[in-house]
């Protein structure tokens, strides 16, 4: 059954991304430059190998520069594909462009050789609003939740500034990120 709070996360995703659609072409190039900027500041990427991202649906922060640097510098790149029961699983690109369209009109990789959880040591995550306390408001489908349940590695929010708000409500099963990234330092 529907609690208020489900009603609460539905009015804030709607407001959410009513705001993001709403951003220019520039705003957002701009901003993800700057969130790369600092995402290089925070993380040491010679401790990883093999890292989680995403491709951006609408105005999702694009990371895809960063991901063309790091597969130049040889590391592994998976990113999600939504399989049935509404669970996900990270595949490996090793171009920008090894992807296909798939459910939910995201870009997905058109690699057939799942890579296993415990190899993923960090993840960058998208949202539609994160909590100062790390939670992540998503589009409602609960696929993060479910993946991130027994992922035990670094999970990094990642939004424009305006995203990232005092609290969200919140239910048992939604899993907090270890920290959140935005343009700002
Ligand atoms: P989102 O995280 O995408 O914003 P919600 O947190 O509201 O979405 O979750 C959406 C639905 O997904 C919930 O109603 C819940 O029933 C389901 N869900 C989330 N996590 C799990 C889980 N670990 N196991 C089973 N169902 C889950
Ligand atoms: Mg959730």
């Amino acid at each position: 059954m529907k609690k208020l709070g489900d009603f609460m996360k539905e009015a804030l995703r709607k407001e959410g991304l009513n705001k993001r659609n709403q951003m220019s072409c520039d705003e957002i190039v701009n901003l993800s430059n700057k969130i790369i900027k600092q995402i290089k500041k925070r993380i040491d990427f010679e401790s990883y190998q093999v890292f989680g991202f995403y491709m951006p649906l609408g105005n999702e922060v694009d990371l895809r520069p960063l991901m063309e640097e790091l597969i130049n510098l040889g590391k592994t790149i998976v990113l999600p594909k939504v399989h049935d029961k509404k669970q996900m699983e990270f595949y490996p690109i090793q171009r920008i462009d090894e992807v296909h369209v798939g459910k939910y009109q995201v870009l997905e990789p058109n690699s057939k050789e799942k890579m296993p959880k415990t190899n993923i040591k960090i993840m960058f995550i998208p949202g539609i609003y994160f909590s100062y306390d790390g939670y992540r408001l998503g589009f409602g489908g609960g696929y993060y939740d479910r993946y991130l349940e027994d992922y035990p590695h670094l999970k990094i929010g990642v939004c424009y500034s305006y995203q990232h708000i005092t609290s969200i409500p919140t239910n048992c099963h939604d899993i907090p990120m270890d920290d959140i990234i935005t343009e700002n330092p």
